[in-house]
């Protein structure tokens, strides 16, 4: 029997189309304007749950000042018919005066992990998500939630969260999806004018020669954060944030790679703010 996929809106609408659903339910938080990467997370959780919850929030918590909060991409529509087509059972798009209701003063930070790479970059921000996620976990009360690697230092703070917070959810990091051409999909990259999009490739073959590099035996992070930093310095329409060899588990910047390791970067093409990563010696 075709199943009709539920939308609510309010709290209350949640909660009472949360109490049909049966089993293991998989949540996938979103901020809307999906591609193929979101997809891949509700795809995942259809595999693995009983019953898929997805959420279409552009959380403002999250932005900073001078970020692009006003102008972000929606098209509630499509993301609808999107979710029904990957099999989810529930979606959830609440309003901003449902996640933060007047007067709102309680927050959900986690130390350390935050304080490196993309929290260094944009000050406040995973207090937003951490914030969110964690309303969007009480709310849902799922029991796995999906996340995407696009976003690595996120999952290893949302991993931190829950553990630290006992939250009875496991939480499962999918694969980065990537264009053809090696662009890691993003929302972001409907910013992106034709010679930025062409352009943008220069983030994946950035990681991909330092991956190379490492697996020609190169141990030397400095090494490699230089050839990330020579091969975006060679695009003029890239502008370098910054690039990191950093330990997978504690974010910390490597002098010698030895393990599981992240190579990522931020990068500005033009206006837009790109971020990826490759995970090297698994
Ligand atoms: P966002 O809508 O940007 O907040 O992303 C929602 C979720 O989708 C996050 O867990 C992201 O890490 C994940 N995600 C975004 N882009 C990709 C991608 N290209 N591949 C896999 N997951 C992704």
């Amino acid at each position: 029997m075709e199943r009709q996929m539920i939308i609510a809106s309010t709290l209350d609408e949640l909660r009472a189309a949360r109490l049909l659903l049966d089993g293991r339910v998989g949540l996938v938080p979103t901020m809307g304007y999906l591609h193929e990467g979101h997809l891949s997370l509700a795809r995942r959780a259809r595999e693995e749950c009983d019953s898929v919850v997805a959420t279409i929030f552009v959380n403002p918590t999250q932005f900073g000042p001078t970020e692009d909060l006003s102008k972000y991409p929606r098209n509630l529509k499509g993301d609808l018919s999107l979710l029904e087509s990957a099999g989810v059972d529930l979606v959830w798009t609440p309003d901003n005066e449902t996640i933060y209701p007047p007067g709102f003063s309680t927050w959900v930070e986690v130390e350390g992990l935050t304080k490196p790479l993309e929290g260094a970059s944009r000050p406040g921000h995973f207090r937003g998500v951490t914030t969110v996620v964690a309303k969007l976990f009480n709310a849902v009360q799922p029991q796995a939630a999906y996340f995407g690697q696009k976003d690595a230092q996120q999952a290893a703070v949302i991993r931190k969260m829950a553990r630290d917070l006992n939250f009875p959810i496991e939480i499962v990091v999918c694969p980065t999806v990537r264009e053809a051409d090696g662009l890691a999909m993003s929302s972001r990259n409907s910013y992106l004018s034709p010679e930025e999009r062409q352009a943008a490739t220069v983030l994946s073959r950035a990681l991909t020669a330092a991956k190379s590099a490492h697996e020609h035996g190169e141990r030397n992070a400095d090494t490699l954060r230089r050839i990330m930093s020579e091969t975006l310095a060679a695009e003029p329409s890239a502008q370098m944030q910054y690039v990191s060899v950093a330990d997978y588990d504690t974010l910390e910047e490597l002098q010698t790679v030895m393990g599981k390791t992240l190579l990522s970067m931020a990068v500005f093409m033009g206006k837009t703010r790109l971020i990826d990563n490759f995970v090297i010696g698994e």
